[in-house]
């Protein structure tokens, strides 16, 4: 099915034609009988020995990213003389929206915890238990809402309302993002301040096809010219995915389906795969934009655990448009040549 769909696809492009947006493929996993599987995973064993056969042996070598978004707004430490010189009309949605007023730090003071009778049919060690942990989380969610709400005012009062101001009129990303929903994967490992500069979906696995509308989006509507998957180091939905998903609930077992990997594949490959899959998935969808020249797919890996060599926290470009040839991505990075795909070679 894939590979008839690029070859379709290839067809389609040779013939100058565009594809019609709607008629694009759905996003699908891909095939490990297809030579574009066995080109995934070449790549793979060109980074970690893997337990899938393939062709191989060249060192683990990737290129790195020189391209990391620069932030596009302006500082947090705008001047607040420069709250006159934008139109004061952005402040007014704001506050003609009192609910839009960031609450303050104070946090209420904590109603007083009825004492909690123990049950007949627990034991008294139970009951302590229970106490115990329900204590446990009631610490960490006070805590934890408390520290929200505190970093919140910290953050407003060193933008100041100009800063905020700039960002009412409408969204104006330059990229569409998609990471896992792992909460060690942050944007502010690689940018600045991601704000109105990165429109950023998250899913486990950071995957297309849970997220097809709001990648969509992201493309169709507000026009990125850049899509990025980024994977990352140990991704526990990558493990999972390799292994017995059947004792997970249903509804993770159905995002977990979509992750297309070998079972028991090592998760540094198993990632690796993943990314490759999710922009081939992404470059069927989006043939008419990339057809076009309008759109730059890209894979990387987020490598806190120093996987690839590159340094922990790098983030490493594994997939520009399709091609995974660490030497070949590393000279179209530096040639800032994005916008060519393989089948265009
Ligand atoms: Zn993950």
């Amino acid at each position: 099915m894939r590979l008839f769909a690029r070859t379709l696809l290839s067809a389609v492009l040779a013939a100058g034609l565009s594809l019609p947006s709607g008629a694009a493929p759905l996003a699908r996993p891909i095939d490990p009988s297809s030579p574009l599987a066995t080109q995934a995973a070449s790549t793979v064993m060109q980074v970690r020995p893997a337990p899938v056969p393939a062709s191989g042996g060249a060192e683990r070598s990737h290129a790195q990213s020189s391209a990391a978004p620069a932030a596009a707004v302006a500082p947090h430490t705008a001047a607040p003389a420069q709250a006159s010189a934008p139109t004061p009309a952005p402040r007014e949605p704001v506050l003609l929206k009192p609910t839009a007023i960031p609450p303050r730090a104070k946090p209420r003071p904590a109603p007083v915890r009825p004492a909690r009778p123990v049950a007949s049919r627990h034991t008294h060690e139970a009951g302590a238990h229970a106490d115990a942990a329900h204590g446990s989380e009631l610490a960490q969610v006070r805590a934890a809402v408390s520290a929200l709400l505190s970093a919140n005012v910290r953050i407003t009062e060193t933008r100041g309302p100009a800063y905020y101001g700039r960002l009412v009129p409408r969204q104006t990303p330059r990229a569409t993002v998609v990471t896992c929903a792992d909460s060690r994967v942050q944007t502010n490992g690689f940018h600045a301040d991601p704000t109105n500069d990165l429109f950023v979906v998250r899913n486990i696995g950071n995957q297309l096809a849970t997220a097809e509308g709001s990648v969509e989006y992201g493309v169709r509507h507000l026009h990125t010219p850049l899509l990025l998957f980024i994977g990352h180091s140990v991704c526990g939905a990558v493990t999972a995915a390799a292994g017995d998903t059947a004792r997970l609930e249903p509804a993770i077992q159905r995002e977990l389906a979509t992750i297309d990997i070998p079972r028991g594949i090592d998760v540094t490959d198993g990632v690796l795969l993943n990314v490759n899959n999710q922009v081939e998935s992404a470059i069927l969808k989006f043939s008419g934009e990339v057809e076009a020249g309008r759109l730059a797919i890209l894979g990387a890996y987020y490598d806190f655990r120093n996987d690839l060599g590159q340094g922990a926290g790098r983030l490493v470009i594994t997939n520009l448009n399709g091609e995974t040839d660490p030497a070949r991505i590393r000279s179209r990075l530096a040639a800032g040549d994005l916008l060519r795909y393989g089948f265009m070679r």
